[in-house]
């Protein structure tokens, strides 16, 4: 597709006005202010449009959209085990099928074309990414409590199934990666086998850390005053390329170690808020050189998966950590949602508009008001935009969305998640 005489963020985040863009297959071939030749191509008019690379999302449960709105305003712990545990409890393969369409509709739909995912039912969901030409790291989260070993859990052989069939399926459309949940919902030896399998399949570990306050102290309690990266650095599972969701109560030589150790963090700013887990020190993070990606965690916790918000949250929430309104740029933000996060997810041909890349991109429409005066237009679309202007959504050189279709995915079968949401706890 050619996109005439469009303004785009160039790959350094840079705006450059009156641009033309040409994907050929898979990947993006020209980008230059004269017009290629492009016979053959379908061309897009650029008149009021923004084209950039498109959103990684570094950390999500997509599944859970059947769970929009369903637990609010409790504590963590009873919203875990009051409503997210028992009606999780009830999930069917169907349910898991329809709840990851919607979710991935929904990602399409404000500009995500690749998440990092962890769940279970995993060869259902990625039957729903398949068929929607999404990106997806998946990883099997496991949890054991018991001293049971992990080669005898399902999700041994789950694991084993899912690299076998899947890892690299459509040019890296599918990557498996493999998950410990966490510190607190796993054994040591769970802890340590998983690491090995993932050691031994050359695979990353994604994984919850200090997400909340208890769990950094509870951690320190268990094990010798060991944070849960101290810990996870001692167990050796930081040999694993790791992604660590929220790291929100780091403290002492955790910076250190995660930098030296070349550890990418997801940072979940909507999701600590609603669970007021409390605000990840990204600024902190950053100076340390650590790699430092935008998730949006699941619905049940955010509730929607729009990045443009995320990305406001995310910027405004470090100047009120800091105490210091100069902090985290708005191209800094956009980096991490774009470049750090095909960085964590090892896609290095992925977010960033350049030749020879991938064509994952997506266009925002300018026409709304909140779009003018253009005084700088990465302001504008970081502090300003609304997720809906995205009007397409391109993965791979294949539109996914476009001005409210889904070319890839059935919307009856979305139609049916409200039935299917339905649970008798
Ligand atoms: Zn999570």
């Amino acid at each position: 597709m050619l996109f005439e005489d469009i303004t785009i963020l160039d790959e350094n985040l840079d705006v450059k006005e009156h641009q033309y863009v040409l994907t050929e297959g898979e990947r993006i071939t020209y980008i230059g202010d004269t017009c290629p030749d492009a016979t053959g191509h379908k061309r897009y008019d650029g008149k009021n449009k923004l084209l950039m690379t498109a959103f990684i999302n570094l950390h999500s449960h997509t599944p859970m959209t059947l769970m929009r709105g369903y637990g609010e305003n409790l504590s963590l712990n009873d919203w875990l085990n009051k409503k997210i545990f028992p009606y999780e409890d009830k999930l069917t393969s169907e349910d898991v099928y329809h709840g990851t369409l919607l979710g991935i509709a929904e990602m399409l739909r404000f500009g995500i074309v690749s998440t990092s995912d962890m769940y279970y039912f995993c060869e259902d969901m990625l039957k729903a990414f398949l068929e929607s030409g999404a990106k997806v790291n998946l990883s099997r989260g496991i949890t054991c409590f018991s001293d049971a070993s992990y080669h005898d859990l399902p999700a041994y052989e789950e694991n084993k199934l899912l690299i076998r069939e899947y890892h690299g399926l459509n040019q890296d459309q599918i990557k498996i990666d493999m998950s410990i949940h966490g510190e607190y919902t796993n054994t040591e030896r769970t802890i340590l086998e998983i690491s090995e399998h993932a050691k031994e399949a050359g695979l990353p570990l994604h994984i919850h850390v200090s997400e909340t306050e208890s769990e950094h102290k509870e951690c320190m309690a268990r094990h010798n005053g060991m944070t849960p990266i101290e810990y996870f650095n001692h167990l050796g599972v930081l040999d694993s390329r790791v992604l660590a969701a929220h790291c929100v109560h780091l403290s002492g030589e955790d910076f250190a170690i995660m930098k030296e150790r070349n550890v990418s963090v997801a940072s979940c700013p909507a999701s600590n808020l609603k669970l007021a887990s409390g605000i990840c020190d990204v600024k902190k993070l950053m100076d340390y050189g650590i790699n430092v990606g935008i998730g949006t965690d699941s619905v049940a916790s955010n509730n929607s998966l729009n990045m443009i918000e995320e990305i406001k949250l995310f910027a405004l929430l470090q100047k009120v950590r800091q105490n210091n309104p100069a902090v985290i740029t708005p191209k800094e933000a956009l980096y991490a949602a774009t470049k750090a996060g095909a960085i964590a997810q090892g896609r290095p041909d992925c977010g960033a508009l350049k030749v020879g890349n991938r064509a994952d991109l997506i266009v925002l429409d300018k026409k709304e008001p909140y779009w003018t005066p253009v005084h700088n237009l990465i302001n504008n679309l970081v502090y300003s935009a609304s997720g809906t202007d995205v009007c397409l959504t391109m993965a791979d050189g294949k539109i996914l969305y476009q001005d409210g279709n889904f070319p890839t995915i059935d919307v009856e079968k979305l139609a049916r998640v409200q039935a299917l949401s339905q649970k008798e706890i």
